[in-house]
């Protein structure tokens, strides 16, 4: 079978490996779609190193075999398994900081959400993380299960405040995806920050006022949209530190800045002071547990949170280079990688 691989050089390798050895508990998964994160980019640009380089983790598909024991999953389920599981007992789970549990990261669908086949530890499938598509959803709208997930649990860490102003910075698939649940969450008027007219559409056709940062106008509209104070909340959708520096500057004193795009590595904050003199809140967010992927399921079953058009890219896995090439562009949203 064929999978998408780091090599030892950090380049993008498509190998033939032997299927996974099923043992007891785990799953055989046929893949039938995966989505390109911009983690995946990360881990390639060799910055990201929050866990070993395995790619491909918004992976759906068939369930092919199932190993001893296995009763809540069947052969020939569609459906989603989380890569990371926590253990939900250790002093991280109980206080609440599920995704930094020890455990979290290290299972891992083996070799990567990139194959024709992969593996679900068992330990994965006991602890919940295997959750079935439902009929509705199709194979392409459920690899945005895992990242509506991490931003359902970024809100949920942010507190949006009800009726509030917000901006969010960067309007990829994380920042549409926020934008689509802001008003779940009661937030009042949605400014987007963009600097990509491709992705501003996007954004305007989802009912957002959109702002090109680059021209001095952000400041202006933010005065205008929060009655000259700045924002209430600003979620950085984006890499970029100057996205989170305008974040910064653009929310109000008091107000909370949410940190949902992993910044550039090196990447550092000029002046602290202000965080305390204008007594802001630097929240972020990493990754996200069940009880957040379970709500992305049933919000994506319901269709309250629309995907299909944040597909732009369709690729099969001997083109995965062109995937990734296509997904660092800004004429681009999600790239979906099939067999
Ligand atoms: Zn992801
Ligand atoms: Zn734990």
């Amino acid at each position: 079978m064929r999978s998408v691989l780091l090599d030892s050089r950090g380049q993008v390798v498509i190998k033939e490996l032997p299927e996974p050895t099923l043992r007891g508990g785990d799953l055989l998964v046929d893949m039938r779609a995966c989505g390109v994160c911009g983690s995946d980019l990360e881990k390639i640009r060799g910055g990201y190193t929050a866990a070993p380089p395995v790619l491909g983790h918004e992976a759906v598909g068939v369930v092919r075999e199932v190993g001893k024991g296995v009763e809540a999953i069947q052969e020939g389920d569609r459906v989603f398994p989380h890569h990371h599981v926590p253990c939900y007992a250790c002093a991280y789970c109980r206080a609440g900081s599920e995704t930094m549990c020890s455990d979290y990261r290290r299972r891992n669908l083996e070799p990567g959400g990139f194959s024709e086949t992969f593996r679900v530890p068992a330990w994965n499938v006991e602890k919940g993380g295997v959750f079935p598509l439902p009929p509705p959803l199709s194979f392409e709208e459920g690899t945005f299960i895992e990242p509506l997930a991490c931003c359902i649990r970024a809100l949920d860490r942010f507190r949006v405040p009800e009726g509030g102003t917000m901006l969010v910075s960067g309007a990829g698939p994380m920042g549409l995806l926020t934008l689509q649940l802001l008003p779940f969450y009661g937030a009042g008027s949605v400014l987007v920050s963009e600097v990509s007219p491709y992705r501003s559409r996007h954004a305007k056709r989802l009912g957002a006022r959109t702002v090109d940062p680059r021209g001095g106008e952000l400041g202006k509209v933010v005065r205008e949209e929060s009655e000259g104070r700045g924002v209430d909340l600003a979620v950085v959708a984006s890499s970029s530190p100057q996205a989170l520096l305008q974040a910064l500057d653009n929310t109000r004193d008091g107000g909370t800045v949410g940190l949902l795009g992993i910044p550039e590595v090196g990447a550092s904050l000029p002046e602290m002071s202000r965080l305390l003199t204008r007594e802001l809140s630097l929240i972020s967010s990493n990754a996200a547990t069940e009880r957040e992927t379970r709500r992305a399921v049933e919000m994506l079953a319901e269709g309250a949170i629309e995907v299909a058009s944040l597909v732009t890219h369709r690729v099969g896995l001997s083109e995965i280079t062109k995937g990734l090439a296509l997904a660092e562009k800004a004429e681009a949203l999600k790239v979906v990688v099939t067999p």
